[in-house]
This record gives C-alpha cells, structure tokens and sequence, in this order.
C-alpha cells in the first residue's frame, strides 16, 4: 500500500509525524481526502477532526484550525494547536465547552460572541475526538 508522510506541526513543536495511506481534513472549502501522490496544493481549515487512515485503522487527531500543506509525498498541517485523543484532558475541554456556552447565554458584546464561538468549536472538536460528550 502506498503511503503519504503527514506531519502536524504546532507552535509549541512536533504534534505527530507518521506514514498513513490517507488524509481526511475538514478545509474552509469542504472536507478533504488526501491520497500518496496527490497534486500540490495548500488549503485553510476549519476547527475540525483529521482523520489519518493505516489499514483498517483511524487516527483522530484534534486540529483548531491553520492550514493543510500538500505534496506529493508529504502532507503538513500547522495549526496554533492540536492534539491526538490520547493527549486531550477530557475535563478541561468539558470546562472550557462550559465557560463559552456561558459567554454566549450572556451575549455581551460581538467580540466577545466570535471569541466565545470559536472556544466552543474547540472544545466540541477535542470531545469528538475522545468520544466523551457527557
Ligand atoms: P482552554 O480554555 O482550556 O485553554 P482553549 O481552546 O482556549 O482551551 P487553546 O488556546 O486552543 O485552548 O490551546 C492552548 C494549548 O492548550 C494548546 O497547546 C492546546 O493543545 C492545549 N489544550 C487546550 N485544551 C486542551 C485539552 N482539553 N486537552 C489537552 N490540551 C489542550
């Protein structure tokens, strides 16, 4: 089986680098499938799950969004942050899930809604991720 190297980089350093057979990513245009030899191309994403395929398994890893670089042998993602299921503490992501459903239930100002919108987002990302919403 051919594989393509993904490596997902964040500002505080390497979150993972491995062979996989393909990439699954949620772009600002659409959801993304990323096979060994694809075409050049570079592409923002959305807060979402990427999802590394090996076979019959599947890799999540939680990305707040930054973007998906491609080549035809190596995928990167550079995102501000993210993190594989076995790194997310589960109840911080709950508090945080929390305090931005708050801020919005308090709607006091745009800035502050968009802030709180994106904090949601994040938190709900790294929940799918673990599987763990209640
Ligand atoms: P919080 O309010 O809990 O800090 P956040 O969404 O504001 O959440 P970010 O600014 O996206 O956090 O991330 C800051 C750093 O903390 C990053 O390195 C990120 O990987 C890490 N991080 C954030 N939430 C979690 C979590 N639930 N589990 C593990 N790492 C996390």
């Amino acid at each position: 089986m051919k594989v393509v190297k993904v490596h997902v980089v964040t500002p505080d350093g390497p979150v993972l680098e491995e062979d996989v057979e393909m990439v699954i990513a949620k772009a600002q245009s659409g959801e993304l499938g990323i096979l060994p030899g694809h075409i050049p191309m570079v592409a923002p994403l959305q807060i979402g799950v990427v999802r590394l395929k090996k076979g019959t398994d599947t890799e999540l890893v939680a990305v707040s969004g930054g973007f998906l670089e491609v080549r035809p042998e190596k995928v990167t993602i550079l995102a501000q942050a993210a993190e594989v299921a076995s790194d997310i503490d589960v109840l911080r992501a709950k508090a945080a899930k929390e305090r931005a459903e708050q801020r919005l239930r308090a709607q006091k100002s745009d800035v502050d809604f968009r802030r709180a919108e994106m904090s949601l987002q994040r938190a709900i990302n790294r929940l799918n991720v673990t599987n763990k919403h209640f």
